[in-house]
């Protein structure tokens, strides 16, 4: 069976990148009916930022990518948070010294910068000069007994080449002469990513393993750590890279914070927030590379879990796309339920002020679906509908081509007109307020114009006679004869 894993280090936000990384996890153990697990790797303890963990675990939750198996609910190889199996990692670090495929490194931090701006200095690049892969282990071992300070370095072998094969590219092959002594447990005894994650993939039955293409330089590190203990490799997939919006390059830290202001995020935790559903965020990233032909792009999870294949995953740069995820947003806000569509809406209201009486909510709801992009745009939009009074401004009371005069004696003849129906129906209001326009040789605009500056306090609004139903005779009114004086 299908295992794989989505294996986030806790040192900052989930953006976009990671939560593709999840989705296609999630994709393609759900379409085989394997199993998807997350995996907290943090063993780097200096770039653990607190809070992390539960920032990753809520987004995965929010975009609807619920785990098998992990750090909260557990399973067959528990624990899954690697700062929890530090004596596993070291097992199979003595192991491999035990084969003479790992060494004892008792070189202090100091000697290997020395090193290292030596070899600068001579343009060449930097690694690990090899001074205690000469020491006789015996030796090295006796020292590290005797509590000398060491890291565990890999043997990486010396001569030849390596050949790793990534699903997407096909196999990359290396100059193992190029490759470092990697270290894998560092000196306060905790394996490093390299090692660790090697460790747990094997341990953890993974078949798969989908990552972000930064690892992509590591990967023949990786190929010969598993091939060191002689195991089976998981079949390796490194995705795409996003690039900003412009294609040139990669986001900073800073453009990234910057986002915010026009709206937009590529932190999981803001988008919310910022109106957007998790529905529209899972179609978006899941097509920066991935398709399913040439023109499908509306996806639900569902389509996504039925139509994703590994094979068509394209390992192209993607660039960020906002216009895109606007109009998936949208798409995704018209596909909803009304009743699911107005309970989402709602907590954005709320926030504004408005008193939301959910009776009247329902009934807005379908007035608003096709105009609205995210879902803050609602205060804005819609606000109207849940408050006592609305306030115009005066000047756009006025209409177009008409005198004050003329403005004025227009909205008295609208709101005598109003005052003698029954009700605020549609088919009660639109016939008489039609047969006004005839009667006046007004433009519609004009005439529904200022009806609705003065009903809805807006230039801009949902279908007007709709509107004027919903909010009923009595304000309908009121609003109208505050229009007049
Ligand atoms: N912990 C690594 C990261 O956060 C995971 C890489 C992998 O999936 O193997 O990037």
């Amino acid at each position: 069976p299908v295992r794989v894993r989505f294996a986030p280090s806790p040192t900052g936000h989930l953006h976009i990148g990671g939560a593709r990384t999840a989705l296609y996890n999630y994709l393609i153990a759900r379409k085989t009916g394997g199993q998807f697990i997350l995996r907290i790797e943090d063993t780097d303890r200096k770039r653990y930022v607190a809070g992390a963990e539960e920032e990753i675990i809520q987004g995965l939750r929010w975009l609807g990518l619920e785990w098998d198996e992990g750090p909260d609910k557990g399973g067959p190889y528990a624990p899954y948070r690697q700062s929890q199996r530090k004596e596993i990692y070291q097992q199979y670090a003595q192991q491999l010294i035990e084969e003479g495929k790992a060494y004892y490194c008792f070189c202090s931090p100091q000697r290997l910068e020395a090193v290292r701006q030596e070899q600068l200095s001579r343009k060449e690049s930097p690694r690990y000069n090899g001074t205690c892969r000469r020491l006789e282990p015996g030796e090295a071992k006796a020292r590290a007994m005797a509590g000398e300070p060491y890291v565990i370095r890999f043997k990486t072998p010396q001569e030849g080449t390596t050949t790793v094969t990534d699903l997407l590219r096909g196999e990359i092959t290396v100059e193992n002469r190029v490759l470092d002594d990697y270290i894998l447990v560092k000196s306060d005894g905790l394996a490093l990513y390299h090692l660790a994650a090697a460790v747990d993939d094997h341990l953890m039955k993974i078949t798969h393993v989908i990552r972000g293409s930064e690892w992509l330089p590591t990967f023949p590190l990786h190929g010969l750590i598993h091939r060191a203990f002689g195991w089976q490799e998981p079949v390796w997939v490194h995705l795409s890279v996003f690039l900003k919006p412009s294609g040139k390059g990669k986001m900073s830290k800073r453009e990234s914070a910057e986002l915010i202001k026009d709206g937009y995020s590529i932190f999981i935790k803001d988008l919310q927030g910022l109106g957007y559903l998790p529905e529209a965020v899972v179609n978006w990233i899941a097509l920066m590379g991935w398709s399913y032909d040439d023109h499908t792009e509306f996806f639900t999870m569902a389509d996504l879990i039925e139509k994703f294949s590994l094979e068509r995953l394209n390992p192209a740069p993607a660039a960020i796309n906002f216009t895109k995820f606007d109009h998936f947003n949208g798409l995704h806000i018209r596909h909803l339920p009304i009743e699911e569509l107005a309970k989402r809406v709602k907590p954005f209201l709320v926030e504004k002020g408005y008193s939301v009486s959910d009776e009247t909510l329902l009934k807005v709801t379908p007035l608003i679906q096709e105009r609205l992009h995210t879902l803050d745009e609602a205060p804005e939009i819609a606000g109207f509908f849940f408050v006592e009074d609305v306030q115009p401004v005066p000047e756009e009371l006025l209409v177009k081509d008409l005198s004050v005069k003329q403005s004025y004696e227009l909205a008295e003849r609208i709101l005598a007109i109003l005052k003698e129906l029954p009700d605020m129906q549609v088919s009660t209001t639109e016939p008489p307020m039609r047969q006004l326009v005839e009667e006046t040789g007004l433009k519609p605009a004009q005439v529904f114009g200022l009806i609705r500056v003065a009903v809805t306090g807006q230039k801009v609004s949902p279908p007007l006679f709709e509107s004027m139903e919903i909010i009923g005779k009595n304000t309908v009114i009121k609003r109208m004869e505050k229009a007049v004086v």
